[in-house]
Parts: structure tokens; sequence; C-alpha cells
């Protein structure tokens, strides 16, 4: 485990809500639902630049991007997905990942829109309810 650095793994969500689990990266359920499936994918050292990172950790961001899109693939069958690296208010390196759905899904007893398709994704919107996090972690931790 990386030591300490900021609480920005603990913020979104912390070790309940992960379910990649890499040397270098983590990847957890993002505490609003933005879109089904929404993840937030995050450098475990405290690191605030794209640029400086490792040969292990660029390595370990591959194998981290094809385990989460192989996962997210599996559960959700997204049409489209995005990579918002923003750090306007976290500067910890992270990436929320957004798939993208054309028409609004329905899963684990709750309705999903995608209320920006095709446009950038509405990240002011999404579902909270801890019933609908917690699902969408069990379909994303259990895909194999
Ligand atoms: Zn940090």
């Amino acid at each position: 485990m990386a030591a300490a650095c900021c609480d920005i793994l603990e913020k979104f969500g912390g070790e309940e809500a992960r379910f990649i689990s890499g040397d270098h990266w983590v990847v957890q359920v993002r505490p609003k639902q933005a879109t089904l499936g929404a993840s937030v994918l995050l450098l475990r050292r405290h690191a605030t630049s794209l640029a400086g990172l490792s040969e292990a950790e660029l390595i370990g961001f591959g194998r981290a991007v094809d385990e989460l899109e192989r996962r997210l693939r599996s559960a959700f069958d997204y049409d489209k997905i995005n990579y918002l690296m923003l750090m306007m208010v976290d500067p910890h390196l992270h990436f929320h990942v957004l798939p993208r759905y054309a028409k609004t899904r329905s899963f684990a007893g709750f309705e999903w829109p995608d209320p920006g398709w095709p446009k950038p994704p509405d990240l002011q919107r999404g579902l909270e309810d801890p019933r609908a996090l917690e699902a969408v972690r069990r379909a994303l931790g259990t895909t194999s």
C-alpha cells in the first residue's frame, strides 16, 4: 500500500468502493454515478501531473485500463467510454471514467439515464443511493 498523501482514495469511497487494486493504480466506483458504472481510476502515489510517471506506473496504467474496460464491457455493455482528467478540485492524479449510453439503462431496480449524451457527461447529476453503488461495485467486482 502507498503511504497516505491526501485523502483522495477515501474521498472516492475507499476500499469499500474499490474493485481493481493494482501495484500503482486502483479503480473505485464513483460515489456519484453520473452514468451507469462511473468509476475513478487513481494513482496510489501522490502525483499532480500525468507527466513524470515512471515506466512501471505507465505499464500499470495500461493494465488497469484493460481490466477496467473489460469489466465495464462485460457488466454493462456501454456504447462509448470517456476518460476525464480534470483535477480542478483534487490535485492528486486521477481520471473519472464514464461509460456512455445512447439510451437509458435499467439496472438493480434503478433507471440510469445519460443526460449529456452525445455531448460531454453531466457530472453534476447521477445516482448516489448506497444500494445503487453497492450493486455496481458487486457487478464490477465479480465480473471475470
Ligand atoms: Zn494524494
